[in-house]
Formats: C-alpha cells, structure tokens, sequence
C-alpha cells in the first residue's frame, strides 16, 4: 500500500495555444501556434505535478490531437486514477490499458504528471526515479520546417553564430519531390559539408519516389534520413535502408516496444527516433530504447515539439538512459514566442543542460 500522502486526489487539463516564433511548416500542414494539454496531477499531500499532451501541430500525425487528448484524460483516465498513488506508476499504467486502447499521446501526458508529482514528493528530479542521471546534458538539433533555401541558410547561419545549435534537420515532403530534393541538396551545399544536415519526410513519399530520392539525398551529403516512406510499410522502409549508406531513422513507423522489434527483424532502420509522447510516456519508453538496445539500434531523443514540461521529462529520460545514443532534437521551447517558466531551460553550446528540478506550479508565468 502506498503512503497516503501520494494518493491522486485530481487530474486536471487545460489547453493553451502556444505562439511560435515563425510558422513552422510540416509536410501537410503549418503550424502558427502549438496547442499544448496541460495535464495536472494533485495528491492528498498537496503536491501538483505536470505533464503535457502534445503532437506537432495537429492530429495529421497520427490520429491525436489536444482535444482528443483533452476528452481521454478528463472523461475516462482522470476519475479512473482517482485514488491510485503516484507511486504506482507501472500497475497504473497498465490498468489505463484496459479503459483506453491507443491515444499513447495521452497516457504520456498522465505519465510525466505522475512522474513529477512523485519527485516533487521525495524531493528529487525525475532523473532520479528513472534510474539517476548519468550525463548533465544533450545535444540537441534544431529542425527547419519546409521553407526556401535563403531562409533556411539565414536561420542556420543565425543558430551557428548564437552557438545554439550544431547540427539541423530538415523538413521534406511539402513540396513536389524533385523541387524538394533540389532544394535540401543546395542547402547542403551551401554549407560545404561544415554543417551536418538531416531530413525527415514524415511518410509522405512512396516506395518509388523514395527509391529516387533518398539516393540523391544522401550523394548530396545528408547524413541521416528520417522515415521516407509510410509508417506501416517496414518492407519498403528496409529496402530503403540496404539501398543507401546513410542511417535511416524510423519515426512514424515506431510507437510501441513490438513495433522496434519488428523494425529490428527487418533491419528496416539503424536509429529509431524515440518520443516519450508518442510511445505513451517514460515506461513505455523505457521499453522501445530496452528493444532497440537489444538489437543494436541507437535512439535518438526525438520531440512533438513540446513545451519545457514535456522537453523537460525527455531531457529527464534522455539523461538516465544511455540507450538514447543518437542525440535529440529536444529544441521545442526554444520555437516558442513567450517563455512559460520563470527558469527557462539552459541552452548553449549545441545542447540542453538537465534542470536539477523540474518545471514547477511556482516556476509558471503562463497561465498567471
Ligand atoms: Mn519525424
């Protein structure tokens, strides 16, 4: 039994529209703000822990959305959790399995709630519960939306002067292939190889636009290719990844630890981009990085673009767990137009420092 004080007493969630400091533009669809679900877990001691569901600018990605979310959380996992301690979080975690199939985007936000407001208990970070950080910090990408090459060459050279960040991904897959090849390729060129691109097509091309492209891409000097093709089609993602030398990264096409098994089997990847959103918070990651250990994949530490809660528990995760091997691009906050703590995250030097404790209900200028 679980000390009384840690026993849930609410589940809270609130939507915000987050501004962003340009429209950042995906594949189908481009973002002006980011919509984030606040989710606040409260316990019988009084302490509030947060976490946030979020997915890069709406539900095009894979089904969920905040109001989704919003319905899941208040309508069926909130009253469900009642009662049950922050303490409990892998026999919680499993029940919720039983009341709500999927919607991983959710759980997470009441996975990181969890997690927070248990560390807040002990008085200990996240890190901590996860096993104990075994680096301060991570390097961290940053990721153009789909734009022109003058802009993307200005914002890079911008990042690279303020030594924010080293490294950069580039999103594909809005325009016609050809022009979009073309495109990433000068860019890349424009940097003469100094600068170490990588794309993501977000499973927009099909087997035989990929088959074109993603050769040229990689004789163009990018170095690593993020889902090309559809997320459940690992047989063309695998014949991708014999056919060029560069890494290909599975995005999309992971969510869930069988999902890295069977990416293992087929060899369809080298690095899996792991999300503690999208694979329904840090247990279940825990999980997907145990798979792709096992199988010799590297995990990168891959964002939805959440706010400094959600980077926060990721760089938390990221810190514990030496199977995240490939870096992040845990950049969200740093895309937003207003700052939501009163301590920002530490960024400097191409990377993100850990914070010693995580985002607090005190540390909250938002939604003062
Ligand atoms: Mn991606």
């Amino acid at each position: 039994m679980s000390d009384p004080d840690l026993a849930i007493v609410s589940v809270e969630s609130t939507i915000v529209d987050v501004p962003l400091i340009r429209p950042h533009k995906f594949a189908t669809t481009t973002s002006e703000v980011q919509p984030i679900l606040f989710v606040a877990v409260t316990t019988a001691g009084g302490v509030t822990g947060y976490g946030e569901g979020v997915v890069p600018g709406g539900p095009w990605w894979g089904g969920e959305s905040v109001e989704t979310m919003k319905q899941i959380v208040d309508r069926y996992i909130g009253p469900y959790i009642i009662g049950r301690g922050v303490d409990e979080i892998s026999g919680v975690m499993l029940d919720i399995e039983r009341i709500v199939a999927n919607a991983r985007f959710a759980k997470a936000a009441v996975d990181v709630a969890m997690h927070d407001a248990w560390g807040r208990s002990l008085g200990i970070p996240v890190a901590s519960l996860l096993g104990g950080a075994f680096r301060t910090g991570v390097d961290v990408r940053w990721a153009l939306g789909a734009a022109p090459l003058e802009e993307i060459v200005e914002e890079v050279t911008h990042k690279m002067e303020q030594r924010l960040n080293f490294s950069f991904k580039l999103k594909m897959g809005a325009l016609d292939p050809v022009v979009d090849t073309e495109r990433v390729v000068k860019i890349v060129e424009a940097f003469d190889g100094k600068v170490g691109f990588s794309i993501d097509v977000n499973a927009r091309w099909d087997r035989f636009t990929a088959l074109r492209h993603v050769p040229q891409l990689v004789d163009g000097g990018v170095e690593l290719i993020e889902q090309p093709t559809p997320a459940d089609q690992l047989d063309v993602l695998a014949e991708i990844n014999r056919r060029v030398s560069a890494p290909v990264m599975a995005d999309e096409s992971v969510q869930t630890p069988h999902d890295a098994y069977e990416v293992a089997k087929l060899a369809a990847a080298d690095v899996i981009a792991l999300k503690t959103t999208k694979c329904g918070g840090l247990q279940r990651s825990k999980e997907v990085v145990a798979v792709a250990k096992a199988a010799g994949l590297r995990c990168h530490g891959a964002t939805s673009i959440e706010g400094p809660i959600g980077t926060a528990a990721s760089i938390h995760f990221a810190c514990s767990e030496p199977g995240i091997n490939y870096g992040t691009e845990l950049f969200g906050p740093q895309l937003f137009a207003v700052e939501l703590l009163k301590k920002p995250l530490e960024y400097s030097e191409g990377r993100c420092t850990c914070p010693r404790v995580r985002a607090s209900a005190s540390s909250w200028t938002w939604m003062s």
